[in-house]
Formats: C-alpha cells, sequence, structure tokens
C-alpha cells in the first residue's frame, strides 16, 4: 500500500468537504472491495473518507410500498431486516447469498452499487425492481445508475445516501454463483408488477443491464417455456477462466427460467 491520510467524518456534509479538498479521495464504506484494491496497488488515494460515522446513512425504512435502505446498511442487516423480507424477499434473499458472512457484515449496498462489479447481485435488483439511488445532489433512477464495467453516473464528491425500492407483485433472483466467492456467473432478477414484467441482469455481460427481450417475451406469456424462443448475443457475453460466452448466454436463460417459475 501507499501512504494516505484517513479521515473520520461524522456528516454528509464533512464527508462532501473532506472529498473536495482532497487531491484525489476516495470515500469507503466497509473496505470490502476498497482496501484489497489499495493492497494490490490499483488504487492510491491522497485521501480515505471513511463514511462509517455518519448514522443517517444506515437503516432500513419502509413508507408504504416502498423500502429505503440507507446506503451503509450492510448486506446481513438487510437479509435479516423483517422488512425486508415481507415487503421484497427476493430482495433480502439476494443479501443473503452475498458472500461469506464476513463479507456479508462489512460490504455496504451503498458500496456495492458504487464499485458496480460487473458479478455483483445488487445491479441487477436495482434495474429491475426499478429502484431509486439517492445521493446527497439527486434522485438517479436505477435504469441510468449503471453506466459501464465499475462505472456509475456519480461524481466524484457524490455520496449516496439510500436506495429505494417499490414492492412487486412477484419477484425473485437466481443466479449460478462462482463457488468461492459466491459472486454472480450470470444473475438474473425477474419482477412481475402492475407495470408489466422487468428483468435485470448481472454478471453476462461488462455491466448490470436489462433483459429486454426477455421482458418482451414473458410480457406476453410469463411462463419458463416463453424464454426458451428469445436469442441471447453470445457476442456482448464476458469470457473468461470462469465461463465461456457461450456458456453465459446459455446461463441466462437457465436462470430466468428458475426465477420466473420461483415468481409463480
Ligand atoms: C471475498 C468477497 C466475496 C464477495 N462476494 C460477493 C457476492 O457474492 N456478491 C456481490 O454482489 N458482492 C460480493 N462481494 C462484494 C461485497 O459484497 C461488497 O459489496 C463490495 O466489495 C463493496 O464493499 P463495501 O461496501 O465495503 O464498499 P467499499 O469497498 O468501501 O467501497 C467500494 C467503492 O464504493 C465507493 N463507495 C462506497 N460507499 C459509497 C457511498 N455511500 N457513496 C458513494 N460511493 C461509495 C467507494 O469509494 C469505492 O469506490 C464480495 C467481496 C469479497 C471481498
Amino acid at each position: 500500500m501507499y501512504n494516505f491520510s484517513y479521515q473520520k467524518v461524522s456528516s454528509i456534509a464533512d464527508a462532501v468537504e473532506a472529498m473536495q479538498k482532497a487531491e484525489d479521495g476516495k470515500f469507503v464504506a466497509g473496505g470490502q472491495t476498497m482496501l484489497p484494491t489499495m493492497k494490490h496497488r490499483l488504487a492510491s488515494p491522497s485521501d480515505i473518507i471513511d463514511l462509517g460515522g455518519i448514522d443517517e446513512l444506515s437503516g432500513i425504512n419502509v413508507d408504504g410500498d416502498t423500502v429505503t435502505i440507507g446506503a451503509m446498511t450492510n448486506h446481513a442487516a438487510v437479509a435479516a431486516s423483517s422488512d425486508v423480507q415481507s415487503a421484497i424477499p427476493a430482495l433480502a434473499k439476494l443479501a443473503g447469498n452475498i458472500g461469506d458472512p464476513a463479507v456479508r457484515n462489512r460490504g455496504t449496498i451503498g458500496g456495492s452499487i458504487a464499485n458496480n462489479d460487473p458479478a455483483a447481485d445488487y445491479p441487477a435488483a436495482v434495474i429491475a425492481l426499478g429502484a431509486t439511488v439517492n445521493t446527497n445532489k439527486r434522485q438517479i433512477a436505477g435504469d441510468e445508475f449503471f453506466t459501464g464495467m465499475f462505472e456509475t453516473a456519480l461524481e466524484e464528491d457524490e455520496v449516496i445516501t439510500s436506495v429505494s425500492f417499490s414492492k412487486a407483485d412477484a419477484a425473485a433472483y437466481m443466479k449460478f454463483e462462482n463457488p468461492a466467492s459466491r459472486y454472480a456467473i450470470v444473475g438474473v432478477f425477474v419482477v412481475k408488477s402492475g407495470d408489466g414484467v422487468k428483468v435485470g441482469v448481472t454478471g453476462a455481460t461488462p455491466c448490470a443491464h436489462r433483459g429486454m427481450r426477455l421482458e418482451e417475451a414473458l410480457n406476453g406469456n410469463f411462463s419458463a417455456d416463453a424464454v426458451d424462443g428469445v436469442e441471447i448475443p453470445v457476442e456482448k457475453m464476458n469470457a473468461d477462466i470462469h465461463a465461456s460466452a457461450e456458456y453465459r448466454a446459455h446461463l441466462v436463460k437457465v436462470m430466468t427460467k428458475r426465477a420466473v417459475e420461483a415468481c409463480s
């Protein structure tokens, strides 16, 4: 690791001020990605601004049909929340299947979506549930938040404060996971609501995205059989030591079918 200055702040205003004064600052949440990235010398920020002391960034609130999860809320808390379990059970289940207990107790929803790892689970839910990402500056639609591999719509000094999800009539998330890390080789989140069917796909391509072809088929016929005729473009798939592009394209359909069956 390189030398850096560590700052613990207790308000969003102080976090933003510290970031604006820093030469090359970075916010840190649970450090689950940030610290390994620094240890591997893939990042060398001048200042680390720790969001862990900002109380208002943690917690879960239900207001009517909307569930709002503070950015610093860790995955274990989301998984264990009776509010999330009853409002959007698929989201609680997703959080409970992230990594291992250590990761779930340190990793946060804000850190996960800000990092936008192509294999992360939450982005599929944010897209499919039409979530809103709330920041200190604005509200960003889930569909517009993830802009590319490890890239988001966030500005340098923008802090995610919370993520708001709407309840759905039915929702399910299925992932084919890497057996070591549990990151998604492919994960598919299917939501059925009054607005129709929405599908969020992660792991398959460099950035999580809506499965528009799958949505079209499922809006016509909400059944696993409807997925059979959908063509998944192999050339857009990720390929690495874990799975070829062809295998990932196949997994997108299999995970979608399983999610549709779990919704029914
Ligand atoms: C061994 C291992 C296994 C894992 N398995 C899975 C898995 O199965 N599925 C999965 O989805 N994920 C998995 N993860 C990722 C993990 O769940 C974390 O969500 C992720 O690493 C981000 O960590 P963090 O929340 O501690 O954020 P940090 O590492 O602290 O920060 C990550 C990035 O987000 C930025 N950031 C953090 N909070 C905010 C905020 N509020 N506003 C703006 N920017 C912010 C930081 O500046 C940094 O760039 C795994 C991680 C590890 C180490």
